[in-house]
């Protein structure tokens, strides 16, 4: 089988466009996900990289050696960075001005005017180095993406070693090497390429309306003044935790927390320091709380708390904690910040719901409120 490279990187480029403009208008035009976004920019740089390789063996050589060498590198911090996105961490700034500097001044400086090869080994490197980098975040992933992130990431990571076992045999064979030629050659490496694109770009629309939905999601769970999860989110997440038998037997507690005179912040200070004082209570749980917990606004200035597997001195010493740190929140031109009163409540196995839980850390709360506020209180009955 004879396959010359002119006609395979032609038909690539054509791929890569057909794809890439497929890709634009389907994905990112309706999702407008960052993945999808930086994938649209990674089929352009290797459809522009690709394209100025056709000139080797004409005068732009000098130039358009390097240049192909640095586009290609870029598609692939590209491909990285997308795959950083799904965790919403920015790709680091080394990766889109180091690897890309790198290649260029290893290129110009290898006679890019009659080696077609010119800094081989450092894009070869480069690209290996990217893709490889893309692959492990995919991997890395929380398991509850969907399924399409595993073809991606064995995609990306077969692609990923095919460089670095180019690069090995660069290093070993030469560029004008058989063994180079025949394995690792721009033939095969084409080929190998346009199947990658199409593995990804396939999964990629479902992945890039999977981070779309999750974005939504993210924002319709949270209360705007505090970011806590709002109170529908809460009463979700925490039924769906105490009916989580798989992993342990559901036992644990919840504190409803009530703000001290609150009405008196806002008369005193008016309603924006009172939204404030809201912020800081807020950040106050957040900075007690641990992963597993979960935190909500309840309405006003009402806040509830799941801590599971706790006990009622565990959640004792998670109001105090939350007190305190509400204390040391006050700035000098600030509001003065209110103490807070708690109602505490255990469930386990035996209780009946959520709501009877919170009836009853409702209770303790009115207790704590009626002898003299600023304390916690135990509800009597477990939920
Ligand atoms: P108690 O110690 O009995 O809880 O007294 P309180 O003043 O805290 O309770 P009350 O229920 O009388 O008042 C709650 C106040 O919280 C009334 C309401 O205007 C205020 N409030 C509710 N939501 C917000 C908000 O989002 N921002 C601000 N600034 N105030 C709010
Ligand atoms: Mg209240
Ligand atoms: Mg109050």
């Amino acid at each position: 089988m004879v396959l010359d490279t002119a006609t395979l990187r032609f038909a690539f480029g054509l791929m890569a466009l057909a794809l890439g403009v497929l890709f634009y208008f389907s994905a990112y035009r309706t999702t407008r996900s960052p993945y999808s976004g930086w994938w649209c920019l990674a089929l352009l740089f290797f459809l522009s990289g690709s394209g100025a390789f056709l000139l080797d063996g004409t005068p732009h050589q000098w130039w358009a050696n390097p240049l192909g060498n640095v586009l290609l590198v870029h598609g692939g911090v590209a491909v990285w960075a997308g795959a950083r996105s799904l965790r919403t961490v920015p790709p680091p700034r080394w990766a889109f001005t180091g690897l890309p500097l790198v290649t260029l001044i290893a290129s110009a400086l290898d006679n890019p005017a009659t080696n077609v090869w010119a800094g081989g080994p450092v894009f070869l490197g480069a690209m290996g180095l990217s893709i490889g980098l893309g692959s492990r975040e995919l991997w890395r992933l929380e398991p509850g993406y969907s399924r399409v992130r595993i073809p991606m990431a064995a995609a990306a990571g077969a692609v990923s070693i095919f460089y670095f076992c180019r690069l090995i045999a660069f290093l070993l064979d030469g560029p004008g090497g058989d063994t180079f030629d025949t394995f690792f050659g721009s033939e095969v490496t084409t080929l190998v390429t346009m199947v990658m694109l199409v593995v990804v770009s396939f999964s990629m629309a479902g992945l890039s309306s999977e981070q779309q939905t999750r974005a939504l999601r993210m924002v319709a769970s949270r209360d705007d003044l505090t970011g806590l999860l709002n109170r529908k989110a809460f009463l979700d997440l925490a039924a769906e935790q105490m009916a989580d038998t798989a992993v342990t037997k559901p036992s644990g507690v919840l504190i409803l927390a009530d703000l001290d005179h609150f009405k008196a912040v806002n008369d005193t200070y008016g309603h924006a320091a009172g939204d404030e004082v809201l912020q800081a209570f807020a950040l106050a749980c957040q900075d007690t709380i641990r992963s597993t917990d979960l935190a909500g606004r309840y309405g006003g200035e009402e806040f509830v708390l799941l801590i599971p597997g706790g006990t009622a001195d565990r959640a004792e010493s998670v109001a105090d904690a939350i007190s305190f740190r509400l204390t040391q929140a006050s700035k000098p031109d600030g509001p003065q910040m209110p103490t807070v009163s708690y109602g505490i409540a255990l469930y386990d196995a035996e209780t009946p719901g959520l709501e009877a839980v919170i009836a009853a850390a409702d209770t303790a709360l009115y207790a704590a409120k009626s002898s003299g506020r600023n304390r916690t209180a135990r509800s009597d009955r477990a939920g």
